[in-house]
């Protein structure tokens, strides 16, 4: 893919940035001896990208205009940065990605998108800004993959509140949320609706964070809500009539795990070439055998390909969105598992990185959606039209 000198620079900038910084700091957070929010507030003030936040607070949650909105050109370049910022994170640490894009893509993007004006003048400046961190919860114990059909967490109106009872399973940004955007059925209707849940709201705790095979630096955990009193004006847009809402937002989600899947293979290919060129057995580089040259190969067929569908894929397509993830978190795992064969034992070590983005990549595959719901998604989508 060709890129411009607008868009050169903007990779140069993240991918200089992150290395300096992001990589030398992510061993802490693998071992959790480091928490990733101080970093991310940090890393989002100097570089500029809390995208809005001050309009927002100035019009009261309304939002101005910006001048990419008017001009293409600069529309083109912000969506250009904006998926290649979730490339380069996910080169370097697809951990600390995941817990980035749910906090300011899932939690503040769904406040900012459907919240009222006062909703996202309230939490969504200090989210972009990673002032505070938000969570979205969806996923319960017994309600994974029909996380709608079988969802058992409830609020009850009661005077100028929601009365939320029930917990939420494996949320990321859990032990360290802030902000916690919240979806229950309601008793009183039967509808599913989210609503905003401040930490401070009594009634909520937060368990520790899981042990996790993968995406380390991002803290997982179970949440409780024990009879928490949420005011009224703290559903989501005042209640969605919106049936499609939470679909379109796991669409947006799953376009999002599709970019992280393509960094991580991008960053394992060129790990192993360069790998391949350098190691010497049997007196010559293993690039000169030709078993490690078909790998190389078959790792570049699935690169550019994935490349061309993490730059163009929308959300609104529900079904161009678990397509892309379904083939782009399958192109993360594969090319790491031939990067780690091609490093052998080296790749087997943590100071190759490579171990690490196949135990990341392998989250890609089953979080948003497992690989089974994505192709029963698709199937559906093909079927009826
Ligand atoms: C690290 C991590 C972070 C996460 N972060 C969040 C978060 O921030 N917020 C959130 O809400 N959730 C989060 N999740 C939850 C994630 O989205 C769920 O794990 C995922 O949706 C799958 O649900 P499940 O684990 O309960 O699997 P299950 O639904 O129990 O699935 C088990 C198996 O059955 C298959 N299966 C299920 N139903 C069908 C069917 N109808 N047909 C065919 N096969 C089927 C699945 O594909 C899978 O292979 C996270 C999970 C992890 C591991």
């Amino acid at each position: 893919m060709h890129l411009d000198d607008s868009q050169l620079a903007v990779q140069s900038l993240y991918r200089s940035y992150l290395t300096d910084h992001l990589e030398p700091l992510t061993p802490g957070f693998e071992s959790g001896e480091e928490p990733i929010f101080p970093f991310m507030r940090k890393m989002i003030d100097e570089l500029g990208i809390a995208a809005g936040a001050e309009a927002l607070e100035r019009t009261g949650g309304a939002g101005a205009g910006s001048s990419a909105d008017a001009d293409p050109d600069a529309r083109a370049l912000a969506d250009y940065a904006q998926t290649q910022f979730v490339v380069e994170l996910a080169r370097v640490n697809p951990g600390f990605c995941m817990s980035f894009g749910v906090s300011l893509g899932l939690c503040a993007g769904n406040i900012r998108t459907k919240g009222t004006p006062e909703q996202v003048a309230q939490y969504v400046p200090a989210l972009l800004r990673g002032e505070k961190v938000g969570c979205w919860c969806l996923t319960e114990a017994g309600a994974g993959s029909d996380a709608f059909g079988s969802m058992r967490t409830t609020v009850k109106k009661d005077g100028d509140a929601f009365i939320l009872n029930g917990s939420k399973t494996f949320i990321t940004n859990g032990p360290a949320g802030d902000v916690f955007l919240v979806y229950a059925r309601s008793e009183d209707d039967g509808s599913i609706q989210a609503y905003i849940v401040e930490r401070e709201f009594e009634g909520l705790s937060t368990g520790p964070a899981f042990k996790k095979m993968g995406m380390k630096s991002s803290p997982t955990s179970e949440l409780f809500f024990d009879s928490v009193r949420v005011p009224a004006e703290n559903l989501l847009g005042g209640g969605s009539k919106d049936r499609d809402h939470v679909r379109k937002s796991l669409a947006r989600e799953r376009v999002g795990i599709a970019v992280m899947g393509y960094g991580i293979a991008e960053r394992c290919f060129e790990i192993a070439r360069d790998y391949a060129k350098e190691r010497v057995q049997g007196g010559q580089p293993i690039a000169n055998y030709q078993l490690i040259q078909a790998r190389l190969a078959r790792m570049y067929v699935d690169v550019s390909n994935a490349r061309r569908i993490a730059y163009s894929t929308q959300s609104e397509s529900a079904l161009d969105a678990s397509a892309a993830k379904l083939y782009l978190a399958e192109v993360g795992t594969r090319v790491a598992e031939h990067a780690i064969h091609i490093l052998a034992g080296n790749g087997y070590m943590e100071e190759y990185v490579v171990e690490r983005l196949l135990r990341d990549a392998m989250l890609l595959e089953l979080g948003g959606g497992t690989t089974e719901i994505q192709i029963l998604t698709i199937a559906r989508h093909i079927l009826a039209s």
